[in-house]
C-alpha cells in the first residue's frame, strides 16, 4: 500500500498590481495563506509532498515527481500522473510544456524509451492512444472522426474504451509526432482551442508490454516468461472553477456542468477514497466517464501523482484554496500497485510443463518410493513373522508330541504303580512279610497245596483285570522286553479270553510285559523269589514315584512352554492378518497412483504438442511480420520520397509564376 504522491505548483503571477491583501507563502514543502503584514491566516495551511513556486521548470517536477512513476510503469507497474487545478493555473503547460521547457508528456515518452533502452534483458512493445473527454463523450484524438467511443469492461482487458485507435510505437520521436497530430486534431473544428480544452480532459496513454528476450528460444522454465503489461495515463483535466466563474450560458453552460460533474465526481471518489478504509462504503467510480477510465488509478492498482496547479493572484484565492483542499484529500488516498503479469500461451505452457514437472518428481520421488519401501518393508517384516510362526508351530508340534509322549510315559508309571499297589502289599506290609520269612516257609508248605491246584490251571484267570501285568509277579525280570514273537509265551488262554470278551488289549503294554515262564517251581523257591520280588517291586514303585512327579512337573513346564507358544503364535497370526491387510491398501495406492501418473504423462505429451504447435506458429509469425516490417519501411521510404518530391514541387510552382 502506497500513498498517492501529491505536489503543488504555482504558475507566474500575471497580476499587475504588487498590493494586495492576502497572499500565499510558500515554505518548503508547506502553503499557507498571510496577510500583508506577514501574520498567517489560521486554517489555511496545507502541507504536501512537494511544493514547486514560480520559478520551478517542467524537469524540477517531472524529475520529482515522475521519474519514478515511468521507471515503475516500465517495470510493470500502472502509473497515472494528473494535472489538477482552475484553468489557466498552468495544467497544459505542466503536462505538455513549451518550445524551451519540455512538459511532463513529452519528458515521459523520452525516459520510457531510454529506460526500455537500458533493459537490456527484456523486449518491449509499447502502444500509445490519446483521447479526450468532452461533455462526457469519448473522442479518439488520433483519428478524426472516430468520436463518441463507449467504455467496455472484459476480464482480460479490464476497463477500456472500445473503438480506441493503438499505435504501436518504436521511438519518442513517433510518439511526439502522434502527440502533434492529437492536438491537431483537437483544433479541427474549433475557432478558440483555449476555451474548448479548459472544458475537456485529455488523456494521453501508453501501454507498455515486456517479456523476457530469450522467451522463444530458451528451454529454461522461469517466471520471467510471464509478460508485464502496464498502462500509464498521463492526464491533463478541465479546469475546475466555479460554473458561476465562467459566467457562460448556452453551450458553455452546457460545458461547465458537464465539467463539473466529472470533476465533482473526481472529488468524490477522492473523498471517498481518502475517508477511513471502514467508513468508504461504494466508491462512484462509474459516476463519471473520467473516474471510470481512471479507476485502477484511484485507490487500485497503480501508482498515481498528482500535480495541482494553482494560480497566485488574489482574484484566484478561493479557487486556489479549493484545489489546496482536493490535494489534501488526495495525499490521504491509498493505492496497491503491484506488477501486472499476463500469462501467454507459452508461458503458461512452461507454467504448466513446470507444474508436470513438479508431480512426475513427486509421483517418482519421494511419494512413490516412499511407499515402494514402506510395502517393502511390509513384505519383509510379514515374510519374518511367516517364518517365525512357522517355527512356532513346528515347536509347538514337537511340544505336543512331547507333551503327549510324557503324558503316556506318566500314564504308563501311573498304570505301573496302580498294578502293583493292587498286586503287591505295601512296603510295610512288605518288610515286615520278609520278617516273618520263616513264618512264611510254612505258610507256603500250606499254600503249595492249592498251588498246585493254582499252577494247573492259571489263578489269574480269576482276576480278569490284573491279566497280563499280574503274570509279571510269578515271573522274572527280563532285561529286555520280550519281541512280539514271544507272543507264544504269553499266556495264550488269557489273551483269547480276553479278546473273546471284547477287550481292546494294548499290544505295546503287551510287548512291555515280562513274559512267563511256565514251568514248576518249588514251594521254597517260591517263597523266597517272592520275598525278593516284593523288595524289588516296592524299591521300583518308590522310584516311579519319583519318576512320575518329576514328569508331572515337566509336564506343567511344558504345558506353560506350550500355551505360551500358542498366544505367540496367535499373536503373529494376527499381526499377519493386519500386514496383508495394510500391503493390499498400499497396493491400491500404488495403482491408484500409477494411474494419476498415467495421466500425468498423457497430459505432459499433448503439452509438449502444443508447446511444439505454438513455437510453429510463432516462427511463421515472426516470419510474416518481418516480411512487412520490410514492405512497410519500403512504402515508408517510398512515400516519404514522394512527399519530398512534392514539396520540392510546391517550392518550384512560385518560382513558375515569379517568371
Ligand atoms: P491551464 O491548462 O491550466 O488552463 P495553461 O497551462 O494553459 O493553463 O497556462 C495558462 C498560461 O500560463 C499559459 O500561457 C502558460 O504558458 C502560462 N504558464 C502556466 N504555467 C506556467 C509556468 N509554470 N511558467 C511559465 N508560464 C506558465
Ligand atoms: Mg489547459
Amino acid at each position: 500500500m502506497e500513498k498517492i504522491s501529491v505536489a503543488v505548483r504555482f504558475r507566474p503571477s500575471v497580476a499587475s498590481d504588487s498590493i494586495c491583501e492576502r497572499q500565499w507563502r510558500i515554505d518548503d514543502n508547506r502553503i499557507s495563506l498571510h496577510r500583508p503584514l506577514g501574520t498567517p491566516i489560521s486554517g489555511v495551511s496545507f502541507a504536501f509532498d512537494h511544493v514547486f513556486d514560480h520559478t520551478s521548470t517542467n524537469n524540477a517536477v517531472y524529475d520529482l515527481l515522475i521519474k519514478s512513476l515511468i521507471r515503475a510503469a516500465v517495470d510493470g507497474f500502472n502509473g497515472t500522473a494528473f494535472a489538477y487545478g482552475q484553468t489557466s493555473s498552468g495544467k497544459t503547460f505542466t503536462m505538455n510544456g513549451s518550445e524551451e521547457d519540455a512538459g511532463i508528456i513529452p519528458l515521459a515518452v523520452k525516459d520510457v524509451f531510454r529506460t526500455a533502452h537500458m533493459t537490456a534483458d527484456r523486449e518491449f512493445l509499447i502502444r500509445v492512444s490519446y483521447m479526450e473527454i468532452y461533455n462526457e463523450e469519448i473522442n479518439d484524438l488520433l483519428t478524426l472522426g472516430n468520436q463518441k467511443l463507449p467504455i467496455h469492461e472484459s476480464l482480460e482487458r479490464g476497463v477500456y474504451v472500445a473503438g480506441l485507435r493503438e499505435e504501436i510505437v518504436n521511438s519518442a520521436e513517433q510518439v511526439l509526432e502522434l502527440l502533434k497530430l492529437g492536438e491537431a486534431n483537437r483544433h479541427f473544428g474549433e475557432t478558440n482551442m483555449n476555451a474548448r480544452s479548459s472544458r475537456s480532459h485529455t488523456i494521453f496513454r501508453m501501454v507498455i508490454e515486456s517479456s523476457a528476450k530469450d522467451l522463444i528460444s530458451s528451454d529454461n522454465i522461469s517466471d520471467a516468461d510471464a509478460i508485464r503489461v502496464s498502462v500509464l495515463n498521463l492526464v491533463d483535466l478541465a479546469g475546475s472553477e466555479r460554473i458561476a466563474k465562467t459566467g457562460a450560458g448556452g453551450v458553455r453552460l452546457k460545458e461547465g456542468k458537464h465539467i463539473n460533474k466529472s470533476l465533482m465526481v473526481l472529488g468524490n471518489v477522492i473523498n471517498k477514497l481518502s475517508e477511513n478504509g471502514k467508513q468508504r462504503g461504494h466508491i462512484p467510480y462509474r459516476d463519471s466517464k473520467l473516474t471510470r477510465i481512471l479507476q485502477s488509478a484511484l485507490g487500485g492498482n497503480a501508482k498515481t501523482s498528482v500535480i495541482c496547479t494553482v494560480a497566485p493572484e488574489e482574484v484566484h484565492i478561493e479557487e486556489t484554496r479549493g484545489t489546496l483542499q482536493f490535494a489534501s484529500r488526495a495525499k490521504r488516498v491509498t493505492n496497491c500497485a503491484q506488477v501486472n503479469e499476463i500469462l501467454t500461451d507459452a508461458a503458461l505452457l512452461k507454467r504448466q510443463k513446470l507444474e508436470i514437472e513438479e508431480l512426475r518428481r513427486k509421483l517418482q520421488g519421494s511419494h512413490s518410493e516412499v511407499l515402494e519401501q514402506v510395502i517393502l518393508k511390509q513384505r519383509n517384516d510379514m515374510h519374518k513373522s511367516e517364518l517365525e510362526c512357522e517355527k512356532l508351530a513346528m515347536e509347538l508340534e514337537e511340544e505336543r508330541k512331547s507333551r503327549e509322549a510324557l503324558e503316556r510315559c506318566i500314564a504308563e508309571q501311573q498304570r505301573k504303580i496302580d498294578s502293583r499297589s493292587i498286586a503287591t502289599p505295601s512296603e510295610d506290609q512288605a518288610t515286615s512279610s520278609a520278617k516273618q520269612n520263616v513264618g512264611l516257609k510254612s505258610i507256603c508248605n500250606e499254600v503249595s497245596m492249592s498251588r498246585s491246584d493254582v499252577f494247573q490251571t492259571p489263578n489269574l484267570k480269576q482276576m480278569s483285570n490284573g491279566f497280563v501285568v499280574q503274570r509279571s509277579i510269578f515271573s522274572k525280570e527280563l532285561d529286555s522286553s520280550p519281541v512280539p514273537e514271544n507272543f507264544a509265551n504269553v499266556a495264550d488262554e488269557d489273551l483269547w479270553m480276553r479278546l473273546n470278551k471284547g477287550c481292546i488289549t494294548d499290544l505295546d503294554m503287551l510287548q512291555m510285559t515280562p513274559n512267563v515262564k511256565c514251568q514248576s517251581f518249588s514251594l521254597s523257591e517260591i517263597s523266597h523269589d517272592v520275598c525278593l520280588e516284593e523288595d524289588a517291586n516296592a524299591r521300583r514303585c518308590h522310584r516311579s514315584e519319583n519318576e512320575c512327579i518329576f514328569d508331572r512337573q515337566q509336564l506343567e513346564v511344558s504345558k506353560e512352554q506350550c500355551s505360551m507358544l500358542e498366544q505367540e503364535c496367535n499373536r503373529l497370526r494376527e499381526e499377519k492378518t493386519s500386514l496383508i491387510q495394510d500391503l493390499s491398501m498400499s497396493k491400491k495406492d500404488v495403482e491408484i497412483l500409477n494411474s494419476e501418473k498415467e495421466d500425468l504423462l498423457k497430459e505432459l505429451n499433448m503439452e509438449k504438442q502444443r508447446m511444439k504447435d505454438l513455437k510453429e506458429e510463432i516462427r511463421l509469425f515472426s516470419m510474416a511480420f518481418t516480411q512487412r516490417e520490410g514492405l512497410l519501411t519500403s512504402l515508408y521510404t517510398k512515400s516519404k520520397a514522394m512527399v519530398e518530391n512534392l514539396k520540392a514541387s510546391q517550392v518550384a510552382i512560385p518560382e513558375v509564376y515569379d517568371c
